[in-house]
């Protein structure tokens, strides 16, 4: 059975093949803004977008591109920068890197081209400008270039936001856009191009309109036809995006390359916590090192991540992320019991998975299978069922086992003298540990703890 997922401009299901002759597939997924840790919200997103680029490989191997790009230039960004008094580059490059970091705990694989905004900056000023000579864009007095959204028809398809009532539909277009400022010709129009202000300081490049920088939505038009051509097979991202982002990137593109943009739009909702809307001032907003400094693994919570269906709204709790430490236990126990086998009991695993990226579904039914016992089932394909959901048993051990209190007092003593570099402290608490029965085996960021054989 082909993979089939929910298109949100057609809103139906649909198989996913490759639209170009040399049978490549394009999948284009809108990365995060580097200012900040992600949240665990961005990593529904993210964690969601890795299992289908992971189906997507099983079904077409090696004919898979992935795209997820950076944004390293906009308000929040440049805002950052200037209250740390640090360049733009030290603030995104540090948040990169530490996106890149969770991404890796959290078992998502890379992206196999991952484009920054300000790497782009002439592929978004070629793009402005074939948009001014066509007519679909215009340089207002301030030097800032808007796109002329009377100048598609196309415009408000996927959102649908022409056949809302007309003055619901422009309420929302003036609140979602009105960040864009007021040298506009219509409220409806957006910025292609933003003329330098004074709070960007030195984040300015040249243009053929004057200095300035990229509006947002520009960015992943320019790198998606850099990187994968025109005519993409399927984009992505989370619900926010649907409108107006994917909305201006369609207009863009299409009245630039004069042909269609995406095959396939795919937006999973979002992410909430405790029944709300994750914010700081709800003190709801969790990161991953929030969850690790409570004792969670990264593995519990891609795993929590995944029991919710991706186009339904999911409720993070505390108590689902201890049910996804002990799911991960009975998955890591039932595998230990696997020779070859039937590999045919999966198959529900997969057609699961393969309708419209039902991961519950997905997770149920091998939930069915394990509770069977492990008797005449297939280790290889349970492996690669572990492998399409990137579930890596061996990195979900909790890191603190099931040692008693005093056990892990000592080797959260330990960790710390080791952090300390203090040698002499780390290796005396070692000895204690073993004469106590316990081996403690380090990782790069947390140990686990082993009863050691009697
Ligand atoms: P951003 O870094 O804000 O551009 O967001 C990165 C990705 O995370 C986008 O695809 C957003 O749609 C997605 N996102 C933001 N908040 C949430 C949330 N609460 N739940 C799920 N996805 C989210
Ligand atoms: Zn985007």
């Amino acid at each position: 059975m082909p993979i089939q997922l929910f298109d949100s401009l057609e809103r139906k299901l649909k198989p996913l093949a490759p639209s170009h002759p040399d049978g490549v597939y394009r999948f284009y997924n809108c990365g995060p803004t580097v200012y900040a840790a992600a949240h665990i919200g961005n990593f529904r997103t993210f964690v969601v977008n890795d299992v289908l680029r992971r189906l997507l490989e099983l079904e077409f191997p090696g004919k898979v591109v992935h795209v997820r790009n950076l944004t390293d230039v906009d308000d929040k960004t440049i805002k950052r920068a200037r209250d740390e008094g640090r360049s733009l580059n030290e603030v995104t490059k540090q948040w990169t890197d530490k996106f890149h970091a969770d991404c890796d705990a959290l078992n998502c694989l890379r992206p196999h081209v991952e484009p920054t905004a300000t790497g782009h900056i002439a592929e978004q000023v070629d793009m402005i400008d074939v948009l001014m000579k066509k007519g679909n864009a215009y340089r207002a007095a301030d030097g800032s270039v808007y796109f002329k959204v009377s100048s598609f028809d196309g415009y408000g398809r996927l959102s649908r936001v022409k056949e809302r009532e007309l003055q619901v539909g422009t309420a929302l277009l003036h609140k979602s856009q009105a960040v864009d400022a007021d040298e506009k010709e219509d409220a409806t129009d957006f910025a292609l191009w933003k003329a330098h202000k004074t709070e960007d300081g030195a984040n300015s490049w040249d243009s053929p309109w004057g200095p300035g920088r990229p509006g947002w939505h520009i960015e992943c038009s320019a790198m998606s036809k850099k990187h994968l051509g025109d005519t993409i097979d399927l984009h992505t991202g989370g619900e926010d995006l649907l409108f107006p982002h994917h909305e201006n990137e369609i207009a863009q593109s299409e009245c630039c390359n004069g042909t269609l943009f995406a095959h396939h739009w795919y937006h999973s909702k979002h992410l909430l916590v405790d029944g709300a809307k994750m914010s700081k001032s709800l003190g709801n907003l969790y990161t991953l090192d929030d969850l690790k400094a409570k004792g969670f693994s990264p593995m519990a919570l891609r795993y929590a991540l995944l029991v919710g269906h991706p186009r339904k709204q999911l409720n993070f709790t505390l108590e689902g992320l201890h049910a996804a430490e002990s799911a991960l236990k009975s998955l890591r126990n039932f595998r230990t019991g696997l020779s070859s086998g039937d590999a045919g009991v999966f198959a529900p695993v997969f057609a699961a998975l393969h309708d419209d990226l039902n991961t519950p579904g997905a997770l149920g039914a091998l939930f069915t299978i394990v509770n069977r016992g492990p008797a005449g089932v297939d280790a290889a394909t349970f492996d690669r069922v572990m492998l399409a959901l990137g579930l890596n048993l061996k990195a979900s051990e909790s890191p603190k086992a099931d040692a008693p209190a005093e056990i892990t007092a000592l080797a959260d003593k330990r960790w710390a003298a080791k952090n300390a570099k203090d040698w002499a402290a780390a290796d005396a608490l070692r000895k204690e540990l073993t004469a106590l029965g316990w081996n403690m085996k380090d990782a790069k960021d947390g140990y686990t703890l082993e009863p050691l054989k009697k």
